[in-house]
């Protein structure tokens, strides 16, 4: 980052929001005064950030992270990748994506969904955390562990890189941004879910919206930042609402330490999952154009 907090995406001025403060250390949010991106100034160092994505991050034992085991939210997970998928294909035209990758993997149910949606032959799925390696390996996909800056993923040009609530996550969008413009197929798709920091929630709850969770997110995307950032390397695409669901118990507890009161009204529901509409997150399609 530069001294001026310049937006990282479009290189206009940005402004000094708030800090949040996190096992001691406190950081600074900045908002760019043209697209509308959030950012933390200045970025934690990658030693920080080895320290807080401990094995603890998917098993909700970290204040920050999940809110449960991350194995209950499979089948909620799966349904919302699926709704996704179904988006990806209509836009697209296309049925099947033989190559994908999924950044951010966790335990693959991603790419369970394009084994079986997408008629997906080569799965391969990246994470800094190694903790599911063996279940995803157990059901055919391949596992790399690492960052996406700098682990090595084979020469492959794929037809689709899913990257699953982690834009939010990286230290340097930039050089994954030049990353997906790499290992994609020219036509090929990026789809990505992330926080949407225009939204009513994000502006509302500021420093206690429920996302804003350094130096766990560290960059806070809006549509026109994230359309600036994909059209600067010839990729053009959509951002737009979807559907997520959760088990009820997970709804019930994100929404009671959100709002500071217990959802009652989701004892009329008689599911043990719920479709909750992306109020505060979106779903970005983008093509590399070629
Ligand atoms: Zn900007």
């Amino acid at each position: 980052m530069n001294k001026n907090n310049q937006c990282p995406v479009c290189t206009k001025n940005s402004k000094y929001i708030f800090s949040k403060n996190w096992d001691g250390l406190s950081y600074n949010l900045y908002k760019c005064l043209n697209c509308g991106l959030g950012f933390i100034s200045p970025l934690p160092s990658k030693q920080e950030l080895t320290k807080f994505y401990h094995a603890q991050y998917y098993q909700g034992g970290n204040k920050l992270g999940y809110n449960a085991p991350y194995e209950t939210l499979e089948q909620g997970l799966k349904k919302t990748y699926e709704g996704i998928i179904q988006k990806v294909q209509s836009l697209s035209g296309k049925k099947t994506f033989p190559l994908v990758l999924d950044v951010g993997c966790a335990y693959g149910y991603f790419l369970d969904c394009a084994k079986r949606c997408m008629n997906s032959s080569v799965r391969i799925g990246i994470d800094i955390s190694d903790a599911a390696e063996k279940s995803i390996t157990a059901k055919g996909h391949s596992f790399i562990k690492g960052g996406f800056e700098e682990a090595k993923i084979p020469n492959i040009a794929f037809d689709l890189i899913f990257m699953g609530d982690v834009f939010e996550h990286f230290l340097n969008p930039i050089a994954i941004m030049q990353r997906l413009d790499q290992f994609i197929k020219p036509g090929g798709i990026a789809v990505i879910t992330t926080v949407d920091f225009s939204s009513l929630a994000a502006k509302i709850l500021g420093k206690r919206w429920r996302l804003m969770t350094p130096p766990e997110h560290l960059f806070f995307w809006t549509p026109t930042s994230l359309k600036l950032l994909f059209q600067k390397y010839g990729w053009y695409g959509l951002t737009m609402p979807y559907t997520l669901y959760y088990p009820k118990e997970y709804v019930w507890t994100v929404f009671k330490k959100q709002f500071l009161f217990p959802p009652i009204f989701l004892k009329l529901f008689p599911f043990d999952t719920l479709p909750i509409p992306s109020y505060d997150v979106k779903l970005a399609i983008f093509w590399k154009v070629k």
